[in-house]
């Protein structure tokens, strides 16, 4: 017997599984969210949220550094690791507090513990090893996201070597740091340690950093952030990790050389392991792939009536990602017909300095996919905001059908343009063509100008280049 019955169970309280559970209630279905340790998930507490709120403190400082440029005295700029962690720690602590009341102002139960799943719509919950109770639902969704990744020899100590929580939460900062991965949240860290003034090396596996951005960001990139003092190396695969009492060595071999290199601190951002362990999945037919949960476009799995979303279902690992499968997934279970989600309108950002955002195919990518392409590029340098704001290093690249006019991608690096990329993510939602975005007018003076000009060189017409 259920000690409780309701329409749905949400097992987990991130960016999915909170934002499914509210859309659920909004729906008229009871609801209930199982969260083993914060809601709000990795994204406010560990993730999205408190990394933004370090990168901040970072560009702070960088603005003070160069106060000089702009006219300003600033002198000896320097900060206080614990306040600036303090501060991270705070913003993510009053999202915590914004998710649990968002959750009662829409009447869903939370249930604090780990969820198992029983077979034949029943949950089991425990805390500590005690039972809280067994739950009834007519459906499930399972959002229990994701965790650090580690490789073998390369695991975290928590003291040396670090994964994002510890990254985020340091007692002292490293005066040599070694990030392994290059993918956001190893550059998101890179950047942060960097501007704090530590000496950061990125080793990354594949050919360049940022591989799954556009051949020519990830190139530009690079180049900014060596211009910062950061060291990058690339088809580089790091190992034979030795501890030493306040520092730690690492092999590092790249072509056909292998270097040991010796820092303060190691960083894993080597991907991250899907959260299905000692979920009673063997008592379903939910079937996994590659750990991952496999489902469909409505975000169904293979048990009837238990849906999953987020990080646990695989790549991209992004809250919205998460946010956006759990309104599919709770439309479809209350007898809806939501729209698939295409993929390639997922928006990607990277907080770093410069900052990095995209959204659809890389002309490599559309290429491959048999497309004739049009490309486009515009400067940071060609635009009167950017200069006013000191920020001319970046660009903006856009990918047309040659064909059709069709929208394929952009792809953008500099300042802002986390916020811009938006603009595009419509304009590709909405299947637009050159036609509507050269007639789109651009407010002046814009860093948004810039996206109208990319698309104006796809075709032969930008102004100001
Ligand atoms: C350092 C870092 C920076 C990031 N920055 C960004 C960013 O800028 N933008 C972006 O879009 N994404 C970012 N991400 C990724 C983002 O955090 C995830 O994509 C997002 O949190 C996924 O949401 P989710 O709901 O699927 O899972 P999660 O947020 O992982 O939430 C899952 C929840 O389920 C709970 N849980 C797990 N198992 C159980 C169980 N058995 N019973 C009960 N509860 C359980 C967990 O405690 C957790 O709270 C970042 C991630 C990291 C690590």
């Amino acid at each position: 017997m259920a000690d409780m019955n309701y329409d749905l169970i949400v097992i987990g309280g991130g960016p999915g599984g909170y934002v499914a559970a509210i859309r659920a209630a909004q729906l008229g279905l009871s609801t209930a969210v199982v969260e083993r340790e914060n809601l709000g998930g990795i994204c406010l507490n560990w993730g999205c949220i408190p990394t933004k709120a370090l990168l901040r403190s970072a560009e702070v400082l960088r603005n003070a550094k160069h106060a000089a440029e702009y006219g300003l005295v600033i002198q000896n700029p320097s900060f206080d690791l614990d306040k600036v962690v303090q501060r991270s720690r705070k913003v993510a602590g009053q999202l915590n507090g914004g998710v649990k009341h968002l959750l009662k102002k829409n009447k869903v139960a939370v249930i604090e513990g780990e969820a198992k799943l029983l077979g034949k719509g029943q949950v089991a919950v425990t805390k500590g090893g005690a039972a809280v109770g067994t739950f009834g639902a007519k459906n499930i969704i399972i959002a229990t996201g994701a965790r650090a990744r580690t490789l073998p020899g390369l695991e975290d100590d928590g003291n040396l070597v670090w994964t994002y929580r510890k990254a985020m939460t340091p007692n002292t900062t490293p005066k040599s740091l070694l990030v392994i991965g290059s993918g956001a949240i190893g550059i998101e860290f890179a950047s942060f340690y960097n501007e704090l003034g530590a000496k950061v090396t990125v080793v990354e596996v594949m050919d360049r950093i940022l591989p799954v951005e556009d051949e020519e960001i990830s190139t530009f990139a690079r180049k900014q952030f060596e211009k910062q003092g950061m060291r990058i190396i690339t088809n580089g695969k790091a190992g034979n990790l030795r501890k030493g009492a306040d520092s730690v060595t690492v092999a590092v071999e790249a072509n056909g050389k292998t270097e040991d290199i010796t820092v303060d601190r190691v960083i894993l951002a080597v991907g991250i392991a899907p959260n299905t362990e000692n979920l009673g999945l063997e008592n379903t037919k939910v079937q996994t792939d590659r750990g991952h949960i496999k489902t469909n476009a409505n975000c169904q799995t293979d048990e009837p009536g238990v849906y999953a979303i987020g990080d646990v279902t695989g790549a991209p690992w992004l809250a919205h990602k998460a946010s956006h499968e759990g309104v599919i997934a709770v439309e479809h279970i209350a007898g809806k017909h939501p729209h698939a989600l295409d993929v390639r309108n997922i928006p990607g950002c990277t907080y770093s300095h410069p900052q990095i955002a995209s959204v659809g195919l890389t002309e490599k990518k559309a290429k491959e996919a048999g497309y004739e392409v049009r490309v486009g590029r515009f400067p940071f340098i060609g635009n009167g905001k950017a200069i006013a704001l000191g920020e001319a290093d970046g660009m903006v690249k856009t990918v047309f059908d040659a064909k059709t006019g069709e929208l394929l991608g952009a792809h953008m690096v500099g300042a802002e343009v986390t916020e811009l990329i938006q603009g595009y993510t419509v304009a590709k939602t909405m299947e637009t063509t050159e036609q509507e975005l050269m007639q789109t007018v651009f407010p002046h003076p814009t860093l948004s100008e810039m996206m109208h000009e990319s698309v104006l060189d796809a075709y032969g017409r930008a102004i100001h280049f």
